[in-house]
């Protein structure tokens, strides 16, 4: 909670994008389990069902979850954005495990509190668009508003009509606006299920109270069970995503990079034993 925010990027960006690049090595090199198999299984199954997600590790896309059904409220760590104020330059689905030379797995300390070096400004990743302002993590931090086109993508799907079925999955609860939906969607006359590996140690988990079924456990077993009827086996949900391990190609919004030279300068970097470029 003291790196994530935009007053820790401010004053110490050095420390806050060795602790980020930690993350997005540890996320990148993770691989989509069965559970996000089973939510995008649904998804391609069932055009009509979203995924609103505050996870940012970016293995949903991975796992062949169609981006048109997928919500992520939090960003993602796979999301990179320019700073500055004059400048909206965003690439999406940058998997690079390092961004600069500088920020290499090998160089990227993973114990923070055993004082990690300071790197010198110039060798933190900077926009390839305007040159000038410094990239940031594409994630939601402290302090910050979610995304707002995001979320009326999501009233907007709520509007539509009556809802089902509302899964809460591996998540407190507690963390708002996420955690609003459980009751927005029962009062579009949803019946909610809960699937949570804690739910006997936290009572007031999220909707637990007023569920209509709780299950208990890793998710990964329990939703590809549950979905079974309608998505099939895991080897028929593998057969339907084809590539479950697959890297979305990256993308960019904010306009075109006009300065090219200067973008081969500052994001040549080529962490060590890494495959993602
Ligand atoms: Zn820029």
């Amino acid at each position: 909670m003291s790196l994530a925010t935009p007053q820790a990027f401010v004053k110490d960006p050095s420390l806050v994008w060795q602790f980020y690049s930690a993350r997005r090595q540890a996320a990148f090199s993770a691989k989509p389990n069965a559970a996000h198999l089973a939510l995008a299984a649904l998804s391609v199954k069932h055009k009509d069902f979203i995924t609103v997600t505050q996870n940012v590790d970016g293995l949903s896309p991975r796992a062949g979850h169609p981006p048109e059904q997928l919500y992520p409220v939090h960003g993602s760590l796979s999301t990179i954005k320019c700073t500055s104020i004059f400048c909206s330059y965003t690439e999406h689905n940058n998997f690079k495990m390092a961004l600069t030379p500088a920020l290499a797995p090998s160089r990227t300390p993973t114990d923070l509190d055993a004082q990690p070096p300071t790197i010198p400004l110039i060798e933190l990743p900077y926009c390839p668009k305007c040159g000038i302002g410094m990239m940031r993590p594409g994630v939601v931090w402290f302090n910050e508003t979610l995304p707002n086109d995001l979320l009326e993508s999501i009233d907007d799907w709520i509007d539509q009509g009556p809802i089902d079925l509302c899964l809460v999955i591996g998540t407190t609860g507690q963390v708002w606006p996420a955690a609003g939906y459980i009751e927005i969607c029962r009062g579009k006359g949803a019946k909610v299920a809960v699937i949570n590996m804690e739910i006997d140690d936290n009572p007031h988990l999220g909707g637990v109270n007023s569920a209509e079924w709780l299950f208990k456990g890793d998710c990964a077993q329990i939703l590809p069970d549950i979905l079974q009827p309608i998505i099939g086996s895991m080897d028929e949900v593998r057969e339907l995503l084809g590539d479950t391990d697959k890297f979305p190609p990256t993308t960019y919004s904010g306009g075109p990079v006009t300065d090219l030279d200067n973008n081969d300068d500052i994001t040549g970097g080529t962490g060590e034993g890494t495959g993602y470029y």
